[in-house]
């Protein structure tokens, strides 16, 4: 299906594009990769006047050292040139999660920052325009009504990040900018639990950078999925934290592209720093992560099964936490 009519504009520097977010009239969409954006152009899940390509942005670009002794990532920064970079060897969580993103081929177009910032998606989003013209809108259209779960009264679509439960469980910052400044927050906070605004970004902001602190500790990730290679994930989950022995403090727990935002678990962390990484207590915190995953849509798995999928991943992760060789 072609693209809908659209005005392409590349600007040559951060500024312009800035500049141009700004003021731009009628409704303006930011293309890195393209690797999500021309497929949800394509299935008319938005029809901007204006794409805005922040592909080859020299200041989006290059990873640098930090003075606190971690590492600042340009949002551009292709996934297959993350993969690859020295630095980000030190984060062996962020390497599994990039290479886990789709194929080579995709890897090679799409960006960092496209995968932080990729729309939200369900069931019925995934359908085809005209598939969705006979169910009729939903709230993603400005009209209260929801064909994944009928009961829903905010949009539940799935954030599909493999990346972002990785860089979170990494104590990861960004940096957004527009042409008034740059504010910087952790990137947890960037996330909303309202799959039509799911982030936090104004619209007049890029994405510029991501803050990595000195690497320390342990870190896991792992994704589950129908096909190795190519393949938007059922659920992924990253950990990390200080581990010696059967202790651990500083625990992070990320489950991924379960709801709409990554999502942080509060207490099986809080069993397992009680209790330590002992089999009886992983397999308490795995129960008690459910809890915590609020509705569960049934994109590409029945919702009852994602349930059992997150307990097995949190077991799963804390386990490998646990006997990683140090
Ligand atoms: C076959 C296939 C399989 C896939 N499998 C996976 C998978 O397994 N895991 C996964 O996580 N993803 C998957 N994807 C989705 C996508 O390819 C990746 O998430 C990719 O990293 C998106 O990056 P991009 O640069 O192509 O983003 P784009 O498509 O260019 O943009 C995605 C979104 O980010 C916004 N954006 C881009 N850059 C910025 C910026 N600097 N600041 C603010 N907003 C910005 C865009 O406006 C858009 O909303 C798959 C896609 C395909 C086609």
């Amino acid at each position: 299906m072609h693209l809908p009519d659209h005005e392409f504009v590349k600007p040559a520097t951060l500024a312009d594009s800035l500049a141009l977010l700004r003021s731009a009239s009628g409704e303006i969409k930011l293309i890195a990769g393209g690797t999500d954006v021309v497929y949800n152009m394509r299935g008319r899940l938005f029809q901007p006047d204006i794409l805005l390509s922040v592909r080859d942005l020299a200041e989006l670009q290059g990873v640098a050292d930090t003075t606190a002794g971690g590492i600042r990532i340009g949002a551009g920064i292709r996934l297959t040139d993350l993969e690859h970079e020295p630095r980000v060897a030190a984060y062996p969580a962020l390497v599994t999660a990039g290479r886990a993103v789709a194929s080579r081929h995709v890897r090679n177009m799409a960006t960092l920052g496209g995968n932080l910032c990729l729309d939200t998606r369900c069931w019925y989003t995934n359908q085809t325009a005209e598939w969705r013209q006979a169910k009729g809108p939903c709230l993603k259209n400005g009209v209260a009504v929801c064909h994944a779960i009928k009961s829903a009264s905010v949009c539940v679509a799935l954030n599909a990040s493999d990346i972002a439960p990785a860089l979170i469980a990494l104590n990861a910052d960004i940096t957004l900018a527009n042409v008034d400044g740059e504010r910087r927050l952790p990137l947890t906070d960037f996330y909303t639990d309202d799959g039509v605004t799911h982030t936090i970004r104004d619209a007049d902001e890029l994405l510029v950078a991501i803050d990595l602190p000195a690497p320390s500790g342990r870190t896991v990730f792992i994704k589950e999925t129908a096909r190795k290679g190519n393949d938007f994930s059922y659920a992924v989950i990253a950990a990390g934290g200080e581990v010696a022995g059967q202790r651990v403090t500083g625990l992070r727990i990320v489950l991924g592209c379960l709801t709409t935002r990554p999502l942080s678990l509060q207490e099986p962390v809080r069993i397992i720093e009680t209790r330590g990484l002992t089999d009886e207590a992983i397999d308490v915190a795995a129960a008690a992560a459910r809890d915590e995953l609020g509705p569960l849509t049934n994109l590409y798995t029945p919702a009852a099964y994602k349930s059992s999928l997150a307990r097995s991943l949190v077991r799963q992760a804390l386990r490998e936490l646990r006997d990683a060789t140090p």
